[in-house]
């Protein structure tokens, strides 16, 4: 075989190891402590970005992080990357405050499966429904992980029915807890008959797997005592009225395993992590305007799901973070920018090794690098080794929160423009400038991130803003094929329409019954809650 022919064959190899996922789960279901045992499981080789809680590592904060700092949330992405049992684990951390969703949001798009946190005592709960629904938009592969069993938590047949119900997809138990809340003594897989038993207050190392092969075991039994029998019913029970697991049907977005255990105390978490990266997805294919990238083709491709700034104080710039899609990154490579059409050279794309940045040399698809951005990159770019095509998917949402932006100072209106714009682009915020009079309205996800924007613009462009009330209740993004009814509608809303940061026209709606009332009015023209590109 030829040595070009060999690299290629191992490169292959390096991508049917990739597993990309992020973890979705509700604030408080247990997300950063399990992502520390992941890590501490796979013994770290990559940060990107910071990890939230690690208030020692100053190095890779920016001055805007301050703001999180006072507030003590996280709104930074972080990629790490570490390797278990053969395989190169790539985690995307999401920002866990819930004004930060549209990034979170994004993150899933980048991603090939996803490990769902849910907090034992409280179920299903609001911030995962949502991110659920994102999921379902790609059918994205779940795994499911009931947390805090050293708690005492709800019956977990309760549990399996509610994400059944609550969540609309099959649940397929892979274990099934021995007690719960001191009484607690492990997990018993239903597919190996095995149990793993539990030794609490092991939470900050990687605790010896204890084993009992054989549920009718002595051992077993001795475990057990008076509640053996109890529990034989109990696991016939649970073998009958669930859904046994199916891999296709995993891997279909149609069926979630279910683990238990307790991320705290560090048990439970291996024996998932042993089976994800078993099932999990290598790099998948994705879709473009033109045709479908397979993940293993030679040429280069990847997108950019998020644009970060200021990570390092020390580099007064912004980062894009690439999700590679197919092919390999190598340092000092050409690549297409298609949006602009420009062939770019890069050579210093990053990673992040322990707060400090890393040249990457090389990187395969279901990996992500960070480019460094002087304003040319945009959400949801492509980048390719010279093909004209874009990749599908990467949404914009509609702002559930509007607020006119006005200067202090009217002399710095060029410097808020240029910051919005920039700041538009990152994904920050989104901004509207109104047809029909020179107002700027800036649009929101949650609110909070209002405070992040005023914050920066006087932190990074010297421009005082204040906010002042709007009355925009949505905005919906609006095309026609008919362009004679599209030009009527135009006319007839001219008051409502604004441009958007990226160039596209929307209709900024004062209440919902407007916005409704004028959808009926205009059948012909789309209104969208979402855009891409
Ligand atoms: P996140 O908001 O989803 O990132 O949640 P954290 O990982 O920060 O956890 C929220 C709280 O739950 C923290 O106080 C954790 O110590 C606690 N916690 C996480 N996992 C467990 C667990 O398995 N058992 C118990 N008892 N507490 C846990």
């Amino acid at each position: 075989m030829s040595d070009s022919a060999t690299q290629q064959r191992s490169v292959q190899q390096d991508i049917a190891n990739r597993r990309t996922f992020a973890i979705i789960s509700h604030p408080d279901a247990g997300k950063t402590t399990i992502t520390e045992k992941l890590i501490l499981l796979g013994q770290l080789i990559q940060v990107a970005g910071t990890v939230k809680g690690k208030k020692h590592d100053k190095s890779a904060t920016s001055d805007w992080m301050s703001l999180e700092k006072e507030r003590g949330i996280s709104v930074t992405s972080s990629v790490m990357q570490f390797p278990y049992k053969g395989r190169t684990v790539n985690l995307l951390d999401t920002p866990g405050h819930e004004d930060f969703s549209e990034d979170t949001y994004r993150t899933l798009t980048a991603v090939d499966s996803a490990l769902m946190v849910i907090d034992g005592a409280k179920g299903v709960e609001d911030r995962t429904i949502k991110l659920m629904n994102v999921c379902r938009l790609r059918d994205t592969p779940i795994i499911g992980f009931v947390n805090k069993m050293d708690r005492d938590i709800r019956d977990p047949i309760e549990l399996l029915d509610e994400i059944e119900e609550v969540l609309g997809i099959a649940a397929a138990p892979i274990n099934w807890p021995v007690g719960m809340g001191s009484e607690f003594k492990g997990v018993y897989n239903l597919y190996t008959d095995t149990i793993h038993v539990f030794k609490p207050g092991k939470g900050s190392v990687v605790a010896e797997d204890i084993r009992i092969d054989g549920l009718d075991s002595d051992e077993a039994k001795a475990l057990l005592g008076d509640e053996y029998d109890d529990f034989i019913d109990e696991i016939e029970l649970v073998k009958g009225a669930s859904h046994e697991f199916s891999l296709e049907d995993y891997l279909a977005g149609q069926q979630t395993p279910v683990f238990f255990g307790t991320a705290l105390a560090n048990f439970g978490v291996r024996e998932m992590l042993d089976d994800f990266v078993e099932w999990a997805p290598p790099p998948l294919n994705r879709e473009t305007e033109q045709r479908v990238v397979d993940a293993k083709e030679e040429a280069f491709s990847g997108f950019v799901f998020k644009i970060q700034a200021n990570m390092d104080p020390r580099h007064r710039d912004r980062i894009a973070f690439m999700r590679i899609c197919s092919g390999t990154y190598r340092k000092g490579m050409k690549m297409r920018h298609v949006r602009l059409g420009k062939d770019v050279k890069i050579a210093d794309a990053v990673s992040f090794l322990a707060g400090d940045r890393e040249l990457v040399e090389e990187a395969v698809s279901g990996d992500i690098i960070g480019l460094h951005n002087h304003g040319t990159i945009q959400i949801g770019d492509t980048f390719t080794e010279g093909e004209e095509f874009r990749f599908t998917g990467i949404p914009h949402f509609a702002p559930e929160l509007f607020r006119r932006i006005r200067l202090k100072d009217p002399m710095k209106s060029k410097a808020l423009q240029k910051g919005l714009q920039q700041l538009s682009e990152e994904g920050s915020t989104q901004v509207f400038m109104p047809q029909n009079n020179s107002d700027l309205i800036v649009g929101a996800v949650g609110v909070l991130q209002f405070d992040v924007v005023a914050y920066r613009l006087k932190d990074e462009y010297k421009v005082d803003a204040i906010y002042e009330p709007v009355n925009v209740y949505t905005a919906r993004w609006v095309s026609c094929d008919d362009p004679k009814a599209f030009e009527q509608f135009k006319r007839k809303c001219a008051d409502n329409l604004a441009i958007d940061g990226g160039g596209y026209l929307t209709y900024l709606a004062p209440t919902r019954v407007n916005l409704s009332l004028t959808e009926e009015r205009h059948p012909e023209v789309v209104f969208r809650s979402t855009r891409e590109h």
